[in-house]
């Protein structure tokens, strides 16, 4: 590996996952280095727009993005790299990808389309599963079941809607104060919240929508949402070279400058990470910015003491409740309401995010 840019000749950076921190670290690697962005898919996907795209399909146009359309100077592969030596990344596909610098950012990987045509099409057959249903059960009360009721209720609310949660409350990633509040909020909009169950999605047939949950209750409904913990997308890298780097929880042991521990050029960023921080993506873009000053500084030959280092975030979440309200829990309280509905929920940050990846926060050419 060299440290020094050379004249014309660039360092090759390759990034392994096109979500919340790797298409924005490739954005603003583009003209830096020979970037090659690795992902699945075709596009990136703001991931807390999702659910607002399932009561207004239009709302995905927006949200989900051709990598092509704000990584326009370096190489897409459309595949999931499989494996990592010293000095190549190798994909699904076939390819083998020489690299200098290395980032890991493969957070989540949800079950989703290859392309956004596909994908857009998925919101509108899920509107229309919403739309023709009259009782709906939403199934896992974290921070994605939870913003589903509330779409639901707020934009339909003459469907029947059930919550069943396995855990004794919701949202257990945040403080009981906010799960308290969300789950009075829920039932002011008429949601049934059941906690300490869970559904045998085994159990209903086509016709006659009837659920089973561990309670031994039988819940009638013509449509299910599975909202319920999606795992890290790190068990690939249990037969790699950094399988020793994984910790109990499937997360990359990173130092304080977000490099792998123990290596000099690999980086990991976003959920990924062990850093001991609640999960969100606008933490996964502060680690992208870091580690792009990082890999900046290392590619032009700076040296290892100039390294920007990284501090956990303290404990703020945001959940939306429909299009005006929210739950937010910040340091040193918690509030529910327009307050915090007026930070989040109407527009969900994605013009904010997409001119973050250089776009117009509003027009989308198809
Ligand atoms: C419903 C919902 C609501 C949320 N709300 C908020 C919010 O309001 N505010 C907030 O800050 N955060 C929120 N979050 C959390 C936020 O989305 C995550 O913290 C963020 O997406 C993490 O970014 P990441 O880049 O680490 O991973 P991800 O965004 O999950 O991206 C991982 C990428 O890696 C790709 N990938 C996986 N495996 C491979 C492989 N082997 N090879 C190549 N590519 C691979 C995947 O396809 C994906 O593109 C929410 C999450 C969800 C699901």
């Amino acid at each position: 590996m060299e440290g020094q840019e050379l004249e014309g000749q660039k360092s090759k950076l390759v990034i392994i996952g096109g979500g919340v921190a790797g298409s924005l670290l490739a954005k603003t690697l583009q003209y830096l280095a020979e970037v090659t962005l690795i992902d699945p898919k075709e596009y990136f996907e703001i991931p807390w727009a999702s659910l607002r795209s399932m009561v207004e399909p239009s709302f995905a146009a927006r949200s989900v993005i051709n990598h092509k359309d704000y990584f326009t100077n370096g190489q897409i592969i459309t595949s999931s790299a499989v494996n990592i030596t010293e000095t190549e990344v190798l994909t699904a596909d076939g390819h083998s990808i020489a690299y200098d610098y290395l980032v890991i950012a493969t957070g989540h990987s949800y079950a989703v389309p290859k392309t956004r045509t596909e994908r857009l099409n998925q919101y509108k057959a899920e509107n229309q599963k919403i739309f023709s249903a009259h009782s709906i059960l939403i199934v896992g009360g974290g921070p994605t079941g939870v913003e589903l009721a509330g779409e639901i209720a707020v934009d339909f609310p003459g469907k029947n809607i059930t919550l069943v949660h396995k855990g004794s409350r919701l949202l257990e990633f945040i403080g009981q104060k906010a799960a308290k509040r969300t789950t009075n909020w829920l039932k002011s909009k008429r949601v049934e919240v059941k906690l300490e169950q869970k559904v045998d999605l085994g159990t209903d047939s086509d016709e006659i929508r009837m659920y089973k949950t561990s309670a031994g209750e039988t819940i009638r409904a013509d449509c299910h949402f599975l909202c319920t913990g999606i795992p890290l997308c790190s068990a690939w890298l249990k037969e790699t070279m950094l399988k020793n780097n994984l910790d109990g929880q499937g997360r990359l042991r990173v130092d304080e400058s977000l490099r792998v521990k123990g290596r000099k050029n690999i980086f990991a960023i976003g959920d990924i990470t062990d850093v001991p921080e609640i999960k969100q993506g606008f933490l996964a873009h502060k680690h992208a910015l870091l580690a792009a000053k990082n890999l900046k500084i290392l590619m032009m030959g700076g040296r290892e003491s100039k390294l920007a280092t990284y501090k956990a975030s303290s404990a703020l979440a945001i959940v939306s409740l429909g299009r005006t309200e929210a739950v937010a829990q910040f340091p040193f309280t918690t509030i529910i309401g327009c307050i915090p509905g007026m930070i989040k929920s109407k527009d969900l940050f994605v013009g904010k995010t997409r001119k973050q990846l250089g776009l117009e926060p509003d027009v989308v050419h198809d």
